[in-house]
């Protein structure tokens, strides 16, 4: 019997405590027209797990303009100094082009001299996954974005200080939200 006044107790407990549950379709985003800055926040389920974004590719073929699709969906990458972003000097965040999830914001951009956006740190760095990339006789590191899997660009280790990383992005994988 106390075992199962234990239970009760030890469950109340945990029913009163836990964040209140997110609603299935929280991660579903509406089709943004093309060229619409937005930040989505994250959001997390009841376990603390970034709530992933996941469409078909038909959906994403309807969001994405034809570059944007490559390089995020198709791993591709768009030619160096053809970004709109890759001049932007503005104080903002730099977000996700497929889902909205805020990952760079400017204080963390550099001028490399690449081509492509550049930043030394993202705001989070749950925010960003990593994989191993050996395409091309290569071995580099691809960056995604953590919430919609889209295909951002790489991750070298001859950044500036105080990270020495490098993340070299495509003006394609980004919006730009100024603050
Ligand atoms: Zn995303």
């Amino acid at each position: 019997m106390r075992i199962f006044v234990f239970l009760a107790l030890w469950a109340a407990c945990q029913s009163a405590t836990a964040p209140p549950p997110v609603s299935a379709n929280a991660g579903a985003q509406t089709v943004r027209p093309e060229h619409t800055d937005t930040l989505i926040p994250p959001q997390y389920d009841e376990l603390g797990r970034l709530v992933r974004v996941q469409k078909t590719d038909a959906e994403w073929r309807a969001q994405l303009s034809p570059l944007e699709y490559y390089v995020l969906r198709q791993e591709g990458t768009e030619r160096a100094f053809t970004g709109d972003l890759l001049r932007e000097k503005r104080k903002g965040t730099f977000t996700c082009r497929g889902c909205g999830l805020p990952l760079f914001h400017s204080e963390a951009k550099f001028e490399s001299g690449t081509g492509w956006p550049s930043f030394w740190k993202p705001i989070r760095a749950e925010f960003i996954a990593e994989h191993e990339d050996r395409s091309y006789g290569m071995v580099r590191t691809e960056v995604e974005c953590a919430r919609c899997g889209g295909h951002l660009g790489h991750v070298f280790n001859d950044g500036p200080r105080p990270t020495g990383l490098r993340y070299c992005i495509n003006a394609a994988s980004l919006d730009f939200v100024p603050d």
